[in-house]
């Protein structure tokens, strides 16, 4: 029985590539294992498997009974529902250690990177196994997305020296121009409904018992979402009530000007405004400087809400 690889709720790009590339390590290690993502692919992530010809993983959101390896997080919120009737063989994540338990042994490789497909690329290296050029190619566009090329303060030296060796593999000679296609692609506003932009890279978090949504669009001009914000705002607010949440906030993050326009809707705005110490005016605020949900935008929400 092969055991699936797979990563958060709503998949980015790091979930789905860490999936692909997990699953081809274990298999080379003579481990039989499966990608398998747990939501549609946003549309970064279907330029990425498109650039380098890989199929996308098969849907699958039910795991009882299954053996599995989780990729990209370790937050029940972000998990299948039926998990506790999984068995866990193992995390790969740089994210903050969340509430996963497991009742047997497993393998844990969790670091402060900037992606978890650089601590697959370790995990290469330690196996002695070759990464093929075209899961080299989304390993390294994987990284680019999520350390936003580089700029976001949660990348580090290990994922520059990674994209450096992939791209060279992938044989992706400007990699910045590359990454740089790729937010376009990502922040694409035309024609997409509000409700997808306003869910296409968003996780719930559990905050002393309060839980709070958290959505991200990165563009590389921060005008593309002019024309829909007063409607994002709109639909925030409807999400907030749809999911009994005490807060919902969407980043729409400029990597060009590096920083964020904070759009927020919540029982209480003085703890937001407070974890920022900021204030906000309409329901939005510039935050400048934050480019990382991670990093910059959990961390003092929890504290605020604690
Ligand atoms: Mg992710
Ligand atoms: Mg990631
Ligand atoms: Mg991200």
């Amino acid at each position: 029985m092969p055991a699936y690889v797979l990563g958060h709720k709503i998949p980015d790009s790091d979930s789905i590539c860490s999936a692909i590339s997990l699953a081809y390590l274990k298999n080379a290690i003579g481990e039989e294992a499966v990608p398998v993502r747990m939501g549609e692919l946003n549309p970064e992530t279907t330029f990425i498997l498109d650039t380098f010809g890989l199929d996308t993983p098969e849907l699958k959101t039910s795991f009882a009974g299954e053996s599995v390896y989780i990729v990209d997080h370790s937050d029940r919120a972000q998990s299948p529902d039926d998990l506790s009737e999984a068995t866990v063989l193992g995390i790969v994540d740089h994210h903050k250690l969340g509430d996963i338990t497991t009742s047997a042994p497993l393998e844990c490789w969790i670091r402060p990177v900037g992606c978890s497909n650089t601590i697959i690329k370790e995990m290469y290296d330690y196996y002695n196994v070759e990464v093929p050029k075209g899961i080299a190619g989304i390993m390294m566009s994987a990284i680019l997305s999520d350390t936003v090329i580089f700029k976001s303060p949660t990348c580090t030296p290990v994922d520059v020296a990674a994209v450096e060796t992939l791209a060279a593999i992938a044989g992706v000679e400007d990699y910045k121009a590359f990454g740089v296609e790729m937010f376009k692609v990502k922040s694409r506003v035309e024609g997409t409904p509000v409700r997808e932009l306003v869910m296409r890279d968003f996780k719930d978090f559990e905050m002393s018992g309060k839980r709070v949504g958290i959505g991200q669009l990165e563009t590389v001009d921060l005008s593309v979402f002019d024309s829909v914000k007063a409607d994002l705002q709109t639909d925030i607010a409807r999400l907030k009530q749809e999911g009994g949440r005490h807060s919902v906030c969407l980043l729409l993050t400029d990597i060009m000007q590096e920083g964020s326009e904070l759009l927020v809707v919540g029982d209480d705005l003085s703890i937001v405004e407070g974890a920022f110490d900021t204030s906000i005016i309409d329901g939005k605020v510039w935050l400048d400087g934050v480019l990382s949900r991670k990093k910059q935008v959990v961390p003092p929400l929890e504290k605020a809400f604690a």
